[in-house]
């Protein structure tokens, strides 16, 4: 039996009902990049535009102090999402991106020197890489890269190696490839590179949408995600940072907001969360944020991760039929749900686009994983991405559009 009844969900996203041209209804496998909202997050942050709307923390009238209090309870709410027991901890950025670059910026240019290393992983999307390597231009340290085993998974054995020869002072790893969808050990992960003396950052943007993270569990010093990837609104993400690190931490962006006092000779900073939210904060978008984490708390993640697996398998079985084409990553039992392929001969735009004439909305790219694609020895890959309201009809009907795109573009080569 299948672990979700989609159907029952698809009818609270009113975009999920879109027909892209006559008689073509659209079939959304692109999560990955972005999901989408449920009229309850929608409904959200119009009743904080039409109702209650003002700026937060600073007015003492009626609205502001409606809106601060609906903010700061959508700070609450990601705590008791992520099993944070001190909500100061949590820090809203614009996003998974804002937030590495916060730390890089913040946490980096305080502790790291040249020399330093930075261990991250080779299956890493670009946001977790180039903020590292402005750190490295920066402060001349070295930014080091985990390998890979063939079938697309950390490579413990190398990881471990590197940890002990490199003493990195930061290992930054994702606990979710965007490209192969691959899940890591993350509490494992984080042990280790702890005991090896470093500080540790989990990009989570592809793990908290998928499967219930508790941060303790985890226990790095970093973790961060983007709201628009679990159903929220774009413009709002989440930094966990441990206290102890965060109050050492110089502020970033300076302005309104962040201080406990500014005169004419310099600034006190003010303390946590708000030294690290300077100016107005996306005050609708974390009141949207809080209603999509309620939306799939209900839907419950640990279905949500087995139901993703399910249709991850079909997808498997279905396109392995396919000649010539190549699953990229591991078995389905160790992803997140996310397909992504490459097929002899064929472009990955030329698949997009002709699946976009049947209404499936994949993407085709490099996925912001440059040097991942190029240890793959590909420039490009396609990808599908599921989430709980996609149904294995989908599943089957993006596979028999990918076999007929194959047909389509690849010709036999003539010989010459
Ligand atoms: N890390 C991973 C693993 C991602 O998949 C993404 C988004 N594709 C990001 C970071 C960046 O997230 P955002 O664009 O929301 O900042």
């Amino acid at each position: 039996p299948l672990a979700i009844d989609a159907a029952a969900y698809r009818q609270d996203f009113p975009i999920l009902s879109r027909q892209l041209r006559e008689g073509v209804p659209l079939v959304y496998l692109d999560n990955a990049a972005s999901t989408q909202r449920p009229q309850a997050v929608i409904d959200a942050m119009d009743a904080c535009y039409e109702g209650y709307y003002a700026n937060v923390h600073r007015g003492i009238h009626t609205l502001s102090e409606e809106s601060t209090q609906k903010y700061e309870d959508a700070r609450l709410r990601v705590a008791q999402f992520l099993s944070v027991a001190n909500e100061c901890e949590l820090i809203f950025t614009a996003g998974t991106t804002a937030a590495i670059n916060l730390v890089a910026r913040s946490w980096g240019d305080a502790n790291i020197k040249s020399g330093d290393v930075i261990l991250t992983t080779m299956m890493e999307h670009h946001a977790n890489i180039v903020p590292w390597q402005q750190l490295a231009q920066r402060t001349g340290c070295r930014v080091e890269f985990a390998p890979l085993t063939e079938d697309g998974r950390l490579c413990i054995e190398s990881f471990d190696k590197r940890l002990s020869d490199l003493q990195p002072k930061l290992v930054a790893l994702t606990a979710a490839s965007n490209v192969l969808g691959t899940i890591n050990p993350v509490a494992e992960l984080v042990a280790k590179a702890r005991d090896a003396g470093a500080v540790t950052l989990v990009d989570a943007a592809q793990a908290v949408p998928h499967a219930q993270v508790d941060v303790n569990q985890w226990d790095a010093d970093f973790v961060t995600f983007s709201g628009h990837k679990v159903c929220g609104p774009t413009g709002i993400g989440v930094l966990h940072g441990k206290q102890q690190l965060l109050d050492a931490m110089p502020p970033f962006l300076g302005g309104g907001a962040m201080i406990h006092r500014v005169t004419t000779s310099g600034f006190e900073p003010a303390g946590l969360p708000e030294k690290f939210e300077a100016g107005t904060p996306a005050i609708a978008e974390a009141i949207g944020l809080a209603a999509a984490i309620d939306y799939v708390d209900s839907v419950g993640l640990d279905r949500i991760h087995a139901y993703e697996l399910q249709l991850c398998t079909i997808a498997h079985e279905a396109l392995q039929e396919i000649e010539g084409l190549h699953i990229l990553g591991p078995d389905p039992k160790h992803k997140a749900g996310i397909v992504s392929f490459a097929i002899d001969g064929v472009h990955p735009h030329d698949i997009s686009q002709w699946l976009d004439r049947r209404g499936i909305a994949v993407r085709a790219g490099h996925h912001c994983a440059m040097p991942l694609h190029e240890l793959l020895q590909i420039s490009a890959s396609t990808r599908a991405s599921f989430y709980f309201y996609n149904t294995p009809e989908e599943a089957l009907q993006f596979a028999a559009a990918v076999r007929s795109a194959r047909d389509k573009f690849n010709r036999p080569r003539k010989r010459t």
